[in-house]
């Protein structure tokens, strides 16, 4: 018999998760199990645990990751942002969009899958609460379908209890990366006082609990504009979850394979039922598919069991599958690869390059210059502005360099400290010797040492007397 392909048309009529009434279809996905749910759990557990950690985790008094929108205060790897280092900022955002394009054109969806955090949270916390307390798909239908009973009370109250436990621990983990988990944990501990604060985190507790006991997929499937974008970004070569119609069709009872020259599906829907958007991959790629591979381990488990080869459903992109060979990688996916790389290597250079002090000295306006009354030395007033951008105050001694001379701290200025998060104001002289000073202006180079180490070099101009 010839193989024929069956008619997929229908499906693209409405979105899984809406009924044909236009009612809400509420997935019931059942508990992935293979190897691929076991690497996502590994990395989920991971994932979770800096997403909790890195809030507590603070070097030198400065908060390890902290996004302070509201201050425009933001600390990455430790070191302290500010708004003039908006450039690092400006080139994040543009990695992370050409990252993101590229990325998904080489790799397909394979961030919503296995790192974002709506995934994350929702198949490896709020999901495995509902399979541990109310059961299978099949026995969570069924207790909805009941009427309110004892059990149920005690089910439905327990595990929204849990939901909205883990909706509150989210809330102040997330609260805890805008203004600082110290901040937080002491207007926590007296909320009467802080009552805006207690307001905020029971608004974002409200909200992840809305999202993730009853938006979920949701999310995924209409709001996530990624998603929706994904399929400007894809094209023939782009690797994603796919069902091998030529190896699968047509599908049919694995009893009558041989008899009626049927592909490897055995139309068993396990790949269906798993899938957490409720789609069926058979039907092709589809928007709603977030390339969590839960639908890959059963079908392997599937075919594991009639003896044939694992694969059915696999990463592939759609031109392996049209031809049915494994394509090496193709030159752009190299390219891009390539430019990922180097576009994260660069943002991340700059981040851990980036200067903890930034200073500029300037002449003080309206000043030319002063000769000793022995004529043997020229001084100019200088005024360096000095942002210490560290959580901490340093002390620092000002020295010339490359050049003779002195400089001599004016005002308060003995032994300069940098307070901590300020840009403080340093007034000083220089005083050069007047046989250097070969003409009416030169450069001078001053440094700013910390414990005896130079951390920056500024320049300015020297004025003397005309030769
Ligand atoms: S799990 Fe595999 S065999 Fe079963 S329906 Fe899906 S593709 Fe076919
Ligand atoms: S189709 Fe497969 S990979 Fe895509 S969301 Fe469903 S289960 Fe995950």
């Amino acid at each position: 018999m010839a193989k024929k392909r069956i008619d997929t048309s229908q499906f693209r009529e409405r979105v899984s998760t809406v009924t044909e009434e236009g009612k809400r279809n509420w997935i019931y996905a059942t508990k992935p199990s293979g190897r691929f749910y076991k690497w996502r759990s590994y990395l989920a557990y991971f994932y979770l645990g800096i997403f909790f950690a890195m809030p507590l985790i603070y070097i030198n008094g400065t908060q390890f990751l902290q996004f302070n929108f509201i201050e425009g205060r933001f600390s990455v790897f430790g070191k302290i942002f500010w708004p003039n280092d908006f450039f690092i900022f400006a080139i994040a955002a543009i990695t992370a969009i050409v990252l993101i394009a590229l990325f998904t054109a080489v790799y397909g969806r394979i961030f919503c899958g296995w790192i974002c955090p709506q995934t994350i949270f929702m198949e490896f916390v709020f999901r495995k609460i509902e399979w541990w307390i109310e059961g299978t798909p099949t026995q969570q239908k069924k207790l909805n379908a009941t009427p309110w009973n004892l059990e149920k009370i005690l089910k439905k109250g327990l595990k929204h209890t849990l939901f909205l436990g883990f909706s509150l621990l989210i809330a102040n983990a997330f609260l805890s990366y805008i203004i600082g988990s110290k901040v937080l944990f002491q207007k926590m501990t007296h909320p009467i006082d802080n009552f805006g604060m207690l307001f905020g985190v029971l608004v974002f507790t409200g909200m992840f609990y809305f999202v993730f006991a009853y938006v979920r997929e949701i999310v995924c499937t209409t709001i996530c504009p990624y998603g929706r974008l994904q399929s400007t970004m894809y094209d023939n070569d782009t690797m994603q979850v796919s069902y091998d119609y030529k190896r699968g069709e047509p599908r049919g009872k694995f009893k009558q394979k041989a008899e009626l020259n049927l592909g490897d599906c055995i139309d068993c829907f396990r790949c269906v039922t798993v899938c957490p958007t409720g789609i069926d991959i058979r039907n092709g790629v589809q928007m709603e598919c977030v390339g969590c591979t839960a639908c890959i381990d059963e079908c392997d488990d599937v075919m594991d069991k009639l003896d044939l080869p694992r694969g059915l459903i696999r990463y592939a992109s759609e031109n392996e599958i049209k031809s049915g060979k494994k394509s090496p990688m193709t030159l752009k996916a190299k390219a891009y690869t390539g430019v990922v790389i180097i576009m994260l290597t660069f943002l991340v250079a700059l981040i851990v390059s980036r200067k903890n002090v930034d200073a500029k000295i300037f002449r003080v306006k309206g000043q030319t210059y002063q000769m000793s009354e022995d004529k043997h030395t020229v001084s100019n007033l200088f005024d360096a502005k000095v942002l210490n951008k560290t959580s901490r105050d340093i002390p620092v001694e000002l020295r010339l360099m490359d050049v003779d001379g002195d400089i001599r701290m004016i005002g308060n200025n003995e032994g300069a400290v940098l307070k901590k998060e300020s840009m403080n104001k340093i007034t000083f002289f220089v005083d050069r010797p007047t046989e250097d000073l070969e003409s009416h202006t030169s450069h001078i180079k001053v440094g700013l040492y910390h414990d005896g180490a130079l951390i920056q070099t500024v320049k300015s101009n020297f004025m003397g007397p005309f030769k």
